[in-house]
C-alpha cells in the first residue's frame, strides 16, 4: 500500500469518526424524546396515556415481527428458534399485556377528548380514527387469541391472561371449540387486514406522527433554541426570508407534518393567553395545509405556489410573536415556529418592504440613528453624566467591557438603572470601562424583526470595535444584548466571554459581602420575574435570585416563574411595536406580580422594567406596586438612594 493511500484510508476513517461523533446527541435526542418521551411527562394523564400506547404498540409491532419471522413465507430466508419453552409463555405475557396497555392508553384518550374536554384539545375525525384502530387491533387480537385457547386447550392459557378471559367469556356463552376454530380463521384474516389498513394510512392520517415525529426530532436543526439561523453571504442571496411555502427548508415542511396538534404551545403562549388572534398551533397548521394544497396535491389540482402573506395567512401573522420562546420547551414534536415567523418577517422586511408602520419606523430608527428609540447618537453616554465612568478609546485595556445597550443609554426610565448598575460595579472594585459614544446597537431588535442585513452590519461594526481594545469579558445588563452577543455573535467568528450582569455580580465576593445582615431599607415584599432571554433561553435562574437573596429583601415567588415564567410581551421586537390596548401581555403578567401580594416587583431586563412600568403607569396601580431592577433593588439594600 502506498504512503498516500495509507493517508487516503486514515482521512476517511477520521472523517468516518467525526461524523459518528456528530450523530451521538442526536440519536441520544431521538432515544430520549421518542423511546423515554421526557417531554409529556410535564402532564402526568397525557403522559401515562401516550406512554401506554405507544409501549404497546412498540410492543405488538417487535412481536409481531417475531411471528412473521416463523411464518412458511419467510422459512427458506430467516427462522427464529425463539420463542420457544420458557421465553414462549413469557413472549406471550408480555404481548397479552402490551395489548392491554394499548387498550388502557386508548380508554383514556377517549375520556380525555369526550369528558374531560380540556380547553386547548381539538378534536378532529382523524384523532378519531387513529384510537378506533388503534383499539381495534389488539380487541380482535384477544379474540384471536381466545378462539386459539378454546379450539387448542393449551396448557400455557394462564400466561395469556386477557386471551384466556376472552376465551372463559366465550365458552360462557356457549362457543365450542369447533365453532372456535372455524371462527379463528376469520378472525385472523380480520386482524391481518385491519393492521395493513391502518400501516397504509398512516400517510393520510394522524398515524403519521410514528414517523414523522421522530424524524424531525432526529433532523432539527443543530443550533440552540436561542440562536437564529444566519443568512450566509446576504449581499448575493437572491430570495430574502421565505415568500412562498416551497421556500420553506426540507427540515421546516417536515416540522410541520411532525406538528400532532396537542395544543401545548398554545397552553403557554402569551399572545395566544392574552387573546390576540394568533396561536402557535394555529399557525403552524395552516404552515401545513398550505404544503398540502400547494405541494402534496396527488392530482395536480392543489394551488399555485404563490405568497402566501395576503392570501394563505394574513400579512400581520407574522408580527404577533414576542419570541418568548415557551412554545419550543414544551412541543414535543420539537416543532419551532419562530424560524418560520422570522422567515416570513425577513421576506416582508427585506423583499417585498411590507411591513406595520410601527416596524418600518424602528428599522428607518436603527439605520439612520444606530438605535431602535431613534434617539440622537450622541446623547448615547447622557445616562452616565457626574458619573465617573471610565470611555475606553482604541488600544486601552480593562478587566470588562459593560456594554450599556440602547435601553439604558436612550431610555430615561433605564438611564436610573444604568447609573446603579455603575455604582455596584464600583462597590464590586470592579475594573471596568464602556465605549461611550462609540458603543453601538448589538443588533438584537433588526435581527428579530427580520432585518438581517441591518443585524449583520451591526455585527460587523461592533466586532471591528471590539477589537479596538482590551478585555476579558464583555458584562451587560440587558438580556437581548446578552443573549445575541454570547450566541448569535460566534456566528460571525466573535469569541468572546460574555455574562448578564446578574452572573457576573453573583461570582463577585466583594458584592456579595457588601450588605449589612439586617439591612433592608425596601419595605414589604418583592417578586422576581424571569426574562425570557435570560432564563428560558440563558437557563439564568439562580443568580438573580441569589443577588435578592444577599440584599436581604423578602422575596415572594410568581407562580409562573423560571422555565415556567410569562412572558412581559416586550421580546421579538414588541417593545417597540404598537399593541392593542386590550390584548396587552404585560397587563396579563402585572396581574401574576399583584397575585402575589408583593409591593415591588423586580426585573432583570430593561425591556421587562418598561412593560411593567407601562402596564402599571396605564392600570392606574402606581400606589399598590412598583417596578424596579434588580440593580436598583440593591442599591437601595446598599444604603444609597434610587435616582
Ligand atoms: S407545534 Fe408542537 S406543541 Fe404545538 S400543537 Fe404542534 S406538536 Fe403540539
Ligand atoms: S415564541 Fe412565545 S409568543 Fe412566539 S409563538 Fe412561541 S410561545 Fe407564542
Amino acid at each position: 500500500m502506498t504512503t498516500n493511500s495509507l493517508s487516503g484510508s486514515s482521512n476517511r476513517l477520521s472523517q468516518l469518526s467525526t461524523s459518528l461523533k456528530a450523530l451521538y446527541p442526536r440519536l441520544w435526542d431521538l432515544f430520549v424524546n421518542t423511546v423515554l418521551q421526557v417531554r409529556i411527562w410535564d402532564k402526568p394523564y397525557p403522559g401515562l396515556m401516550h406512554v401506554l400506547i405507544f409501549g404497546g404498540v412498540t410492543i405488538q409491532v417487535l412481536g409481531t415481527i417475531v411471528n412473521l419471522t416463523q411464518m412458511q413465507l419467510f422459512i427458506p430466508l430467516l427462522e427464529l428458534s425463539f420463542p420457544r419453552g420458557i421465553g414462549y409463555l413469557l413472549f406471550e405475557l408480555v404481548m397479552d399485556f402490551a395489548g392491554l396497555a394499548i387498550l388502557i392508553g386508548v380508554g383514556m384518550a377517549l375520556f380525555r377528548r369526550l369528558v374531560l374536554r380540556p380547553k386547548t384539545l381539538e378534536s378532529s375525525w382523524d384523532d378519531y380514527y387513529a384510537l378506533t384502530m388503534l383499539a381495534l387491533i389488539p380487541l380482535i387480537g384477544f379474540t384471536v387469541e381466545g378462539t386459539r385457547i378454546i379450539s387448542t386447550s393449551p396448557s400455557w392459557a394462564a400466561w395469556s391472561p386477557v386471551g384466556n378471559l376472552v376465551a372463559n367469556l366465550m365458552r360462557a356463552a356457549g362457543m365450542t371449540p369447533d365453532s372456535a376454530a372455524s371462527l379463528h380463521r376469520y378472525l385472523v384474516s380480520t386482524h391481518v387486514l385491519l393492521g395493513l389498513a391502518t400501516v397504509a394510512s398512516i400517510p393520510f392520517t394522524k398515524l403519521r406522527h410514528l414517523i414523522y415525529t421522530p424524524l424531525n426530532i432526529f433532523f432539527k436543526p443543530g443550533r440552540d433554541s436561542n440562536t437564529l439561523e444566519k443568512i450566509d453571504h446576504i449581499e448575493e442571496a437572491e430570495i430574502l426570508g421565505v415568500g412562498k411555502i416551497s421556500e420553506f427548508t426540507p427540515n421546516q415542511l417536515l416540522s410541520f407534518d411532525a406538528c400532532v396538534r396537542c395544543g401545548r404551545c398554545e397552553e403557554v403562549c402569551p399572545v395566544a393567553f392574552s387573546g390576540i388572534p394568533y396561536s402557535p398551533r394555529a399557525f403552524i397548521q395552516s404552515m401545513r395545509q398550505a404544503m398540502l394544497t400547494t405541494l402534496v396535491n396527488p392530482n395536480g389540482k392543489g394551488q399555485q405556489d404563490e405568497e402566501m402573506l395576503g392570501s394563505l395567512i394574513p400579512e400581520e401573522t407574522p408580527w404577533y410573536c414576542t419570541t418568548c420562546g415557551a412554545c419550543l420547551d414544551r412541543c414535543p414534536a420539537f416543532v419551532n415556529p419562530i424560524d418560520e415567523i422570522v422567515d416570513l418577517r425577513r421576506y416582508q422586511v427585506l423583499t417585498t418592504g411590507k411591513m406595520p408602520k410601527s416596524v418600518g419606523d424602528v428599522l428607518r430608527n436603527m439605520e439612520r440613528q444606530g438605535n431602535p428609540l431613534g434617539m440622537p447618537p450622541e446623547e448615547r453616554i447622557s445616562w452616565a453624566e457626574g458619573l465617573e465612568v471610565r470611555q475606553l478609546m482604541p488600544g486601552d485595556e480593562t478587566d470588562v467591557l459593560l456594554f450599556l445597550g440602547c435601553a439604558y443609554a436612550y431610555d430615561e426610565r433605564n438611564k436610573k438603572v444604568a447609573r446603579a448598575i455603575v455604582r455596584l460595579l464600583k462597590e464590586a472594585q470592579v475594573e471596568f470601562g464602556v465605549l461611550g459614544l462609540d458603543e453601538r446597537c448589538c443588533g438584537e431588535t433588526s435581527r428579530r424583526l427580520g432585518h438581517e442585513y441591518l443585524f449583520q452590519m451591526m455585527v460587523e461594526q461592533n466586532l471591528e470595535l471590539f477589537a479596538s481594545v482590551k478585555f476579558n469579558r464583555i458584562v451587560t445588563a440587558c438580556p437581548h444584548c446578552f443573549n445575541t452577543l454570547k450566541n448569535e455573535y460566534p456566528q460571525f467568528e466573535s469569541h468572546y466571554k460574555v455574562q448578564h450582569l446578574t452572573e457576573f455580580l453573583a461570582g463577585n465576593p466583594i458584592q456579595n459581602s457588601a450588605f449589612s445582615p439586617n439591612g433592608n431599607d425596601l419595605n414589604g415584599r418583592l417578586t422576581f420575574h424571569d426574562s425570557c432571554y435570560l432564563g428560558r433561553y440563558n437557563q439564568v435562574y439562580k443568580e438573580p435570585r441569589q443577588l435578592l437573596n444577599n440584599a436581604k429583601v423578602e422575596p415572594v415567588e410568581m407562580s409562573k416563574k423560571g422555565e415556567n415564567s410569562f412572558c412581559c410581551g416586550g421580546g421579538g421586537g414588541q417593545m417597540w411595536m404598537e399593541t392593542d390596548s386590550n390584548t396587552r401581555i404585560n397587563h396579563r403578567r402585572l396581574n401574576d406580580a399583584i397575585e402575589t401580594g408583593a409591593d415591588v416587583v423586580a426585573t432583570a431586563c430593561p425591556y421587562c422594567l418598561s412593560m411593567f412600568d407601562d402596564a402599571i403607569r396605564s392600570k392606574g396601580l402606581g400606589d399598590q406596586i412598583q417596578v424596579m431592577d434588580i440593580a436598583e433593588v440593591m442599591v437601595k439594600q446598599l444604603g444609597g438612594d434610587r435616582e
